[in-house]
């Protein structure tokens, strides 16, 4: 057996006391993460783990989380509990866009029959969204209209509500005007205005909130919340925006 000579021991055991320490120091040093919509009785604390100097959430499956232009989601984030909710939708396919987080689908099912026996039969257009399909269409958009403007009608990718699996465009069944500004002006939109907080959901972009929400008007987009929050922000005219802002005020 050779025998090594002591200063080369010396070398390795120093190597690998340097390597072990700045090691195990990397893996320990967890970030601090937001602690919006973990537990709304803490107040906002600043997050330390920036990305592009936005906050990232951390409980991301919250029924009513915030997520905007400001809070956006993990970047692996996917919800568990996708479905396909029964209702109809203006394609046939059985496709991710279908699909929603399981609480809203009942609730949607149970506002489309309700709907259906008002006379209004509306459609999905567009439910949940991965953060790989919403990059396709930002570029898309941004290719096509630019940075500033498609920033004011398209989410950037892990800013999209439609990623959270608890928001979906719905238009009235023939497809008519569907995701387009005349929406507003059908009985459809009406009907969702005034009935969607009673299954749990908002009209999350409303009129004459744009520099709050950073949207434009978008009367089919819905996001559900459950119905105490859908109701409160529907009673106070406001937006999730503001429901947070009042909670934390
Ligand atoms: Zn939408």
């Amino acid at each position: 057996m050779i025998k090594k000579p002591l200063p080369i021991v010396i070398a390795v055991l120093v190597f690998s006391f340097i390597f072990i320490v700045g090691f195990s120091h990397s893996i320990h040093e967890t970030p601090k993460k937001m602690a919006l919509n973990d537990n709304k009785k803490e107040h906002v604390q600043p997050s330390t783990e920036i990305k592009e100097k936005l906050p990232i959430i951390i409980s991301p499956d919250n029924i009513d989380v915030l997520v905007n232009k400001e809070y956006g989601l993990p970047e692996d984030y996917a919800p568990n509990d996708l479905v396909y909710p029964n209702i109809p939708f203006l394609f046939n396919e059985k496709i991710e866009k279908r699909m929603m987080r399981k609480e809203p689908a009942e609730a949607l099912e149970k506002m489309f029959a309700a709907a259906k026996l008002d006379g209004i039969c509306l459609a999905g257009v567009s439910g949940y969204r991965s953060v790989a399909r919403q990059e396709v269409l930002y570029n898309a958009y941004v290719h096509r209209d630019g940075v500033e403007a498609a920033d004011t009608y398209s989410a950037r990718p892990g800013h999209s509500e439609h990623h959270t699996g608890l928001a979906i465009d719905v238009s009235g069944i023939t497809g008519e005007f569907a995701v387009e500004d005349h929406f507003a002006d059908t009985k459809e939109a009406a009907w969702l205005d005034k009935h969607a907080h009673e299954y749990g959901f908002i009209i999350r972009f409303p009129k004459g909130k744009e520099e709050i929400t950073g949207y434009k008007y978008e009367p089919w987009h819905i996001r559900y919340v459950g119905t105490e929050v859908a109701t409160e922000i529907f009673n106070t005219n406001s937006t999730l925006e503001e429901y947070y802002r009042n909670y934390f005020a």
